[in-house]
């Protein structure tokens, strides 16, 4: 482990700081904050052998005009917990966030479902570990913008080795920088529960962590016991109505918030405004609400039908949030 060099004392000068994108904000200014959103999502390194596959200036242009509309609609940060495997590129993004002018907390981590790059295959995992705090202490890609969540993730396929080395390493990153984790998982398998072991055996304290994509499920016994470990939950895949329909999403919310659950849970879509895993016939097809405004047009009268109210509501976006990245110790 190496020796940390002391950079920002978090809670110095009118209080708790989160890195962004266009630098530090206070916390108290993070707002109404979607905690799991992306604007680019690529397959690593497809588009950078065959640049024909898409626009990327098109898209871009896209995407300052969808993150505008966002700012203007009442949403003042999100979180894109983009990262290796899923296609991270902050110096491209870094042009669009400053003119959209939304807040954009980056990430570092790894998304992989089974067998990690052949590079981190033959390193260790505190080398990972080193990488990941190098993005939190230095910053990303060689800018300025520090990572300020990390990511990992497990789907159908488990805890295999290459992905146990990258909840580990995520964890060793967490303890010696405080940056909260968030995950991706697969709801149906109950992968939450496995992240939360290994997260534990590392000494992570689960109250730091969000269990993602926990909206796809309705189970809420398995919702329940995550809770109950400390976690936060994302319930962050609304208009993903393949995952789970709508009305159960929303009635899985409800329930838990009337059983007193309300302080763990963070609502957001996962959306983006590139993704180059399905073709985009298929996402009109299939997910036609999967959008960043989804929540604040229809989900968030929804839930006031279903009998949360308003002040829950706030509790979920905005200081849930907040409370997640103020957490965060001095280093
Ligand atoms: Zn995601």
């Amino acid at each position: 482990m190496t020796a940390m060099t002391p950079t920002v004392d978090k809670t110095a000068i009118g209080g708790p700081m989160v890195e962004t994108m266009a630098g530090p904000v206070a916390t108290s200014d993070l707002g109404f904050t979607l905690m799991h959103e992306h604007i680019i999502v690529q397959s690593e390194g497809v588009a950078r052998n065959f640049p024909s596959v898409w626009d990327e200036q098109a898209e871009l242009n896209k995407a300052v005009e969808m993150l505008t509309t966002l700012k203007a609609r009442g949403v003042d940060t999100i979180v894109d917990p983009t990262v290796l495997g899923i296609g991270r590129n902050i110096p491209r993004l870094l042009p669009v966030v400053e003119e959209a002018g939304l807040q954009v907390v980056a990430a570092t981590g790894m998304y992989y479902f089974n067998d990690l790059p052949a590079y981190f295959v033959s390193r260790e995992i505190d080398e990972m570990t080193d990488l990941f705090v190098a993005d939190i202490t230095d910053g990303i890609q060689g800018t300025d913008v520090r990572a300020a969540i990390l990511k990992c993730a497990t789907d159908e396929p488990g805890v295999t080795p290459g992905v146990e080395k990258v909840l580990r390493a995520v964890a060793r990153a967490h303890l010696r920088t405080g940056t909260p984790i968030t995950t991706h998982t697969h709801a149906a398998t109950q992968r939450g529960l496995e992240q939360q072991r290994v997260f534990a055996e590392e000494g992570v304290d689960l109250g730091r962590v969000i269990i993602g994509h926990s909206g796809d499920s309705d189970d809420l016994g398995y919702l329940t016991k995550l809770l109950d470990a400390g976690s936060y939950i994302g319930m962050d895949r609304f208009g993903l109505d393949i995952f789970l329909p709508e009305e159960k999403r929303i009635a899985t919310v409800a329930a838990l918030c009337r059983m007193g659950y309300t302080e763990r849970m963070v609502l957001s879509h996962d959306a983006c405004v590139y993704i180059d895993m399905y073709k985009p016939e298929v996402i009109e097809q299939f997910v036609p609400n999967w959008n960043y405004l989804h929540i604040s047009d229809h989900i968030m009268p929804a839930l006031l039908e279903a009998g949360v109210s308003q002040t829950q509501v706030d509790t979920m976006t905005r200081d849930n949030p907040r409370r997640i990245f103020e957490n965060v110790g001095v280093y």
